[in-house]
């Protein structure tokens, strides 16, 4: 007997509530005319156990290391031994002409152009360690000029901007012509530089349309020089970014006429 009661009571006030809406609506109010909000929320009960927030699955994949620090998941492009995870950029078919040195590091060939990893990437981590000439000569863009290409089209700049003034969104670090590094974290010119970066593509839908822009974060020599930063298109040398629907693509290395070296390069996918 009391459930049906209630039941009717309910009912009841349904109906007074209808009543209540249609005229609220007549009379043109914009008020929202059920207030759900008691309904929608349910209070959550007080936790008092630590083991109810604990999550331990999945558990993370365990990461070693080797006497380089690089990651057991991660693919070495450069391991200081040969050039076979790279081609000539001018020429699919030629292997990277530059040279191989006795200390595990490659340098520049200048003049025999760019070179890029034989593999495409979408997004990633990437790992570079370069050391700019060492015969310090040039000025501004012209010492120790050369580059990181991220999917071939997307420069992160390398340049010996120890001591070494130029525009600021072309000094080491920036995104070329687009970010310019929150510091300058050069070390001097006889010193090995290193770049963290993480790469997150660009996506396009069907049409072509830009659905997601490409994010780059930079650390250079463990600083943080760009956070996140979107890119607006292609870093041109002359006039504005350019954006084309694009895939995958390789790392380009920048042969700009000065004998950069490169040492451990590796590079970790990520899936995005
Ligand atoms: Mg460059």
């Amino acid at each position: 007997m009391k459930k049906a009661a209630l039941t009717l009571l309910a009912a009841l006030s349904i109906i007074a509530c209808a009543e209540k809406t249609d005229n609220k609506e007549e009379a043109g109010s914009t008020e929202p005319t059920v207030d759900t909000t008691q309904v929608e929320t349910q209070e959550e009960e007080e936790i008092t156990d630590p083991k109810v927030t604990e999550v331990w699955d999945p558990e993370p994949a365990v990461v070693t290391f080797d006497k380089n620090g690089v990651p057991s998941d991660a693919e070495v492009l450069f391991n200081g031994k040969d050039l076979s995870a790279w081609k000539s950029t001018s020429d699919s078919i030629v292997n990277a002409r530059w040279k191989v040195n006795s200390d595990g590091s490659m340098t520049v060939a200048p003049g025999t152009g760019p070179i890029q990893t034989k593999e495409n990437f979408d997004s990633f981590q990437l790992h570079v360690e370069w050391q700019a000439p060492q015969k310090v000569e040039g000025e501004g863009q012209g010492r120790g000029n050369s580059g990181i290409f991220l999917q071939g089209l997307y420069e992160v700049q390398v340049l010996d901007s120890y001591d070494n003034r130029t525009y600021s969104n072309g000094q080491a670090s920036s995104l070329y012509k687009q970010h310019i590094p929150l510091v300058n974290a050069t070390k001097p010119t006889k010193e090995w530089q290193t770049y963290d970066i993480i790469f997150h593509e660009p996506k396009y839908d069907a049409d072509g349309k830009t659905t997601r822009k490409g994010t780059v974060t930079v650390l250079h020599n463990g600083v943080l020089v760009q956070d996140n930063v979107e890119l607006a298109g292609t870093t041109e040398y002359i006039g504005r970014p350019k954006v084309t629907p694009h895939e995958d693509g390789p790392i380009i290395l920048q042969d700009h006429g000065n004998p950069v070296s490169f040492r451990n390069i590796w590079i970790r996918k990520l899936n995005d």
